[in-house]
């Protein structure tokens, strides 16, 4: 039994999802998890540049009521050492659309991750995660600003799906007698076994948002990455299938490179996205040596997983890449990084991940001009070289300040 601990604000009204389309009122109630360890650091400056950006850019006729949900930590205080409480999940399916703050897993006690229940629990199966460059971040590469791409990974199946046997168990013996007498696989004794199920449902609704994506924001490729040379029937299959969807889905607007290979010029018709393939360890090649050739991509759960901290360490690391956790209407956005317990509640780290994940928030409300507003109020802060600790360790000419006053800075350019 769960207590009604959850009060939204007086004065909101709530998001409808009718017809495949989010409908926002100019008051929506929004959701949002503060989130363990460096949660209270982070979430409430966030909270104070997303509403200054929204006043900014629309000058009162808009504004965001924020409703707080409780998960992790917090959670267990009020609702009586529950991390993950219904009556949260049951809010975060009502409003549409939500935040969270990092959530620490418990150790012990066979928890498992509270992203990855929350992810499973309200079908959020596209996990998104933009990485661009912001002038003036700290980058390994020497030309960083030519990275601009927008992953969707898988987030319910391949190696999410957590079908696995250890070595010696019953279960584990079971299978192994039955893949080798009935299907005559072979492998070593004891092996730990695993299944990594990847199906045509799974891959068409994920391609389907990724090619939505594109066509909204006016993207040029989709580029399904996968290692479908050796897993043919799994990573192989999410190939196929996603070149089918496009073609069956979206033919008017899409090409595959193959087709517009085959056109005069070699070269797609103005405004056709096209649609390829790589496959995943020659992406990582690519996303180094070559990234303006990437736009959105598209990919199973453990290449995505992979491919999304490389590219964002491309650009400035996990401190600012934001991410969010979408499904058929429902959005939870979320700081990439962890809960960083060291540093809680010393008032020093970046609060660019959850910042912009906030940004990925408001463009999902169709809020573009706040959105707009963060951006390029945040070069601006940079180019003035005030950072957090992270950064500055990274710069030579840095002013250190702490989260709360990188964001008075941020909001005094807004
Ligand atoms: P972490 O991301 O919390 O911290 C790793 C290191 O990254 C930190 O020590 C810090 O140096 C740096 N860092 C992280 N966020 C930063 C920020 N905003 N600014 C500056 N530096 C930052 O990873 P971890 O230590 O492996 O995990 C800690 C806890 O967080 C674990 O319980 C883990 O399960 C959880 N976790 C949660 C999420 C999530 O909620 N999405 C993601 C990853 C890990």
């Amino acid at each position: 039994m769960n207590a009604n601990l959850i009060e939204p604000p007086p004065g909101g009204r709530k998001i409808r999802y009718e017809s495949g389309r989010l409908i926002v009122p100019d008051e929506p109630w929004v959701g949002y998890v503060e989130g363990d360890g460096i949660g209270v650091d982070i979430t409430p400056p966030c909270l104070r540049i997303w509403n200054a950006a929204v006043k900014k850019a629309y000058g009162g006729r808009r504004s965001i009521h924020w409703v707080e949900l409780f998960l992790g930590e917090k959670a267990a205080k009020r609702y009586a050492g529950q991390y993950f409480p219904d009556e949260t999940l049951r809010w975060m399916k009502e409003l549409w659309v939500s935040i969270k703050g990092p959530l620490t897993t418990p150790v012990g006690g066979g928890f498992r991750s509270l992203n990855v229940s929350l992810r499973q629990a309200l079908d959020l199966y596209a996990c998104l995660r933009p990485v661009r460059y912001y002038r003036g971040v700290p980058s390994p590469l020497r030309e960083p600003e030519r990275i601009d791409v927008v992953l969707f990974r898988e987030n319910t199946e391949d190696v999410y799906a957590g079908i696995e046997y250890a070595a010696g168990s019953p279960e584990n013996e079971k299978l192994a007698h039955f893949l080798r007498s009935e299907l005559k696989a072979q492998f070593f004794e004891g092996a730990g076994l695993g299944v990594k199920p990847i199906s045509r449902f799974g891959t068409e609704r994920l391609v389907r948002k990724a090619i939505e994506y594109a066509i909204a924001h006016k993207r040029r490729s989709v580029t399904l990455v996968h290692k479908g040379n050796i897993m043919k029937y799994t990573e192989g299959a999410f190939r196929a299938w996603g070149y089918e969807l496009a073609q069956r889905e979206f033919g008017s607007v899409t090409v595959s490179e193959e087709a517009a290979a085959r056109l005069p010029g070699g070269v797609a018709p103005e405004g056709q996205i096209i649609i390829k393939d790589r496959i995943a360890d020659i992406m990582f090649q690519m996303m180094l040596l070559r990234p303006d050739e990437f736009d959105v991509i598209a990919t199973p759960n453990l290449n995505g997983d992979y491919l999304s901290d490389a590219i964002a360490a491309e650009v400035g690391g996990m401190g600012i890449a934001p991410g969010a956790n979408i499904g058929d209407g429902v959005a939870v956005f979320e700081a990439t990084h962890g809960s960083a317990p060291k540093h809680a509640g010393k008032n020093i780290v970046n609060p660019g991940s959850l910042l912009f994940s906030g940004v990925l928030l408001l463009e999902y409300l169709g809020w573009d001009e706040a959105a707009e507003k963060i951006h390029l109020a945040y070069e601006k802060t940079l180019a003035d070289r005030i950072v957090t600790y992270d950064f500055a360790r990274l710069m030579t000419d840095a002013r250190e300040v702490s989260t709360s006053a990188f964001a008075d800075a941020l909001i005094e350019r807004l």
